[in-house]
């Protein structure tokens, strides 16, 4: 190797690329195409809660917060919580402010999988899942939904896959990572989901890991089912949560982990070599606009109206439509098209999309290890009605 050589090493993630998020955001900004790709809303957000930010910032709030997070957005986490879902976490010892839910999701893993631990998945995954396990030496279990299909062979729902589950469990399983309401399919788990969770745990050492960051949008008047809500789960669980989703701000990066106070001790090992802290005027916003409870209180009506809008313009569609019962993401079955396109799998399907029709959407296939094809594709409806007009015109022209 000659002395102007970068040295060569081997890499810690081999199989990871650029996300699809990343990579189906840019083919969309390539052809201008509409990004119903990525999850994120195209609207702003409260200007009321941009003041608070300001104002804290202009109240010179710019230094080192607490590694924790600031006191006052801790306690109205924990009230939140208490309130919506009747657990009591202590602000002091249980709850930690993070930059995101991805960094509560990485560094939850980090602090409690060691190598050669197993943790369960549950696929289609959100993709950093897997190479969250793979940094902390662990091995990925992973089972699948159910893919339910009706006569015509068509995608219709998924299903929890309670027997595959249940085999994954032994001894060496550190961790189970669950997703509700779950990206990308939008299914949500139910209270008599969470107590066959507790039934499988029960009597092992296996913690749980719970991905919630879109605990706010779930419609048709059903609740959210929250580990928090379910007092055995609880204290085996990390809760994972952001305001990114709730709040219309992804870019702001700021969430939270409520775990029990030996997993927080843990937790913030790590969390304080990895990040520190979380910067300040963000948590004083935040903080701030957290005492209105109708900022989350009214998420369910606001998105519920935008899918429902989506979904009756889809339904001029040749799309099958799958159900939606929570987050902003719509999956849709486009095997039943009148194209030649149909026979492609999801990734060229999206990729032609963008391109030639002007729309961009996930892959389902993305969010499995092993490229799995069910001819599903998901898309993101958090966008102003001129927005999912313009995109289902084009749509409704395939
Ligand atoms: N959570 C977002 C989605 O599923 C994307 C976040 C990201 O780009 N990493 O679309």
């Amino acid at each position: 190797m000659s002395s102007t050589q970068t040295p060569s090493f081997p890499s810690r993630l081999p199989m990871v690329g650029t996300t699809v998020f990343t990579v189906m955001s840019a083919l969309a900004t390539d052809h201008q195409a509409i990004n119903l790709g990525q999850g994120f809303p195209d609207f702003p957000c409260d200007r009321n809660l941009i003041a608070k930010v300001n104002e804290a910032m202009l109240t010179d709030r710019n230094q080192y917060p607490p590694m924790i997070g600031i006191a006052e957005l801790r306690n109205g986490i924990a009230q939140k919580i208490q309130n919506l879902y009747g657990h009591t976490y202590n602000p002091e010892t249980e709850i930690t402010i993070t930059a995101g839910g991805t960094q509560g999701i990485l560094t939850s893993i980090l602090s409690c999988v060691s190598p050669g631990d197993e943790v369960v998945i549950i696929e289609p995954a959100y993709d950093s899942y897997r190479p969250s396990i793979d940094l902390a030496g662990g091995k990925t279990i992973s089972v699948a939904l159910e893919v339910m299909r009706d006569t015509s062979g068509q995608v219709s729902s998924y299903a929890i896959p309670w027997d595959a589950l249940a085999k994954a469990i032994n001894a060496k399983t550190r961790l189970i990572i669950i997703n509700t309401p779950h990206n990308p399919t939008g299914m949500v788990w139910e209270r008599a989901d969470l107590n066959r969770l507790a039934d499988l745990v029960r009597n092992t050492s296996t913690l749980i890991l719970s991905d919630e960051v879109y605990e706010h949008m779930v419609f048709d008047g059903a609740k959210h089912y929250s580990v928090a809500s379910h007092p055995e789960l609880a204290t085996r669980s990390f809760l994972i949560s952001s305001f990114g989703k709730t709040y219309h701000v992804t870019g702001w990066k700021v969430g939270y982990v409520a775990a029990p106070t030996s997993l927080t001790k843990e937790f913030r090992k790590v969390h304080q070599f990895n990040v520190f802290t979380v910067n300040t005027p963000m948590q004083y916003g935040l903080a701030a606009y957290l005492t209105d409870a109708s900022h989350y209180l009214d998420l369910p009506a606001f998105y519920q109206a935008k899918r429902d809008f989506f979904r009756s313009g889809l339904n001029k569609t040749g799309f099958k439509l799958l159900p939606t019962p929570g987050t902003y993401f719509q999956c849709v079955d486009y095997s039943g098209l009148n194209i030649p396109q149909t026979k492609l799998n999801e990734a060229d399907f999206c990729k032609w999309l963008t391109s030639n029709i002007g729309v961009a959407a996930i892959p389902v296939s993305a969010f499995y290890d092993q490229a799995t094809e069910s001819g599903v594709v998901r898309f993101c409806y958090a966008k102003q009605e001129q927005t999912l007009t313009s995109a289902l015109q084009r749509l409704q022209n395939l």
